[in-house]
């Protein structure tokens, strides 16, 4: 069994939706990023490439590759998970916080566990998503960005 760890961070930058863990919040802001900023899908991404030491996710996605601008992070994350599974390792779990002030995880974590499950080719039971704020604390606290953190769990296949 082996774990890795991911974290990302991305701005908040003017006009919706934000695309967070696959699902599309309406809202007044998106995340910036070369890709479409799915902060908490990049986060997974590079946890579980660090679990089976498949290097990270800036290696995998080059940002200076025209394929991966504006792209869909949760397409990574599934290419990502089957390059794992071809190394002889099974997806056992994934879970993510994100520390944001806004919007309120709670209110879209059900349908982001679900598309993270299945760009994991796990089930929903396996994947968790939570949310905090930074109690107003610093840039995430102004409300400038967010930040994840994630960890993902793999038994040998
Ligand atoms: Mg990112």
């Amino acid at each position: 069994m082996r774990s890795g760890i991911g974290y990302d961070s991305h701005r908040f930058a003017p006009g919706g939706p934000l695309r967070l863990g696959g699902v599309d919040i309406p809202g007044d802001v998106h995340l910036a990023g070369h890709s479409d900023g799915d902060a908490v899908a990049h986060a997974i991404t590079d946890a579980l490439l660090g679990a089976a030491s498949a290097g990270d996710i800036g290696h995998m996605f080059a940002d200076g590759d025209p394929a991966n601008r504006g792209r869909n992070s949760i397409e990574m994350l599934h290419l990502a998970a089957e390059r794992v599974r071809a190394s002889g390792w099974r997806v056992a779990n994934a879970d993510v916080s994100v520390v944001t002030e806004q919007p309120r995880i709670s209110d879209y974590r059900d349908a982001m566990r679900g598309a993270l499950a299945s760009a994991l080719g796990i089930g929903v039971d396996d994947v968790s998503v939570k949310g905090k704020t930074n109690e107003g604390m610093g840039w995430i606290g102004r409300g400038e960005g967010l930040a994840c953190i994630a960890v993902v769990t793999l038994t040998r296949g």
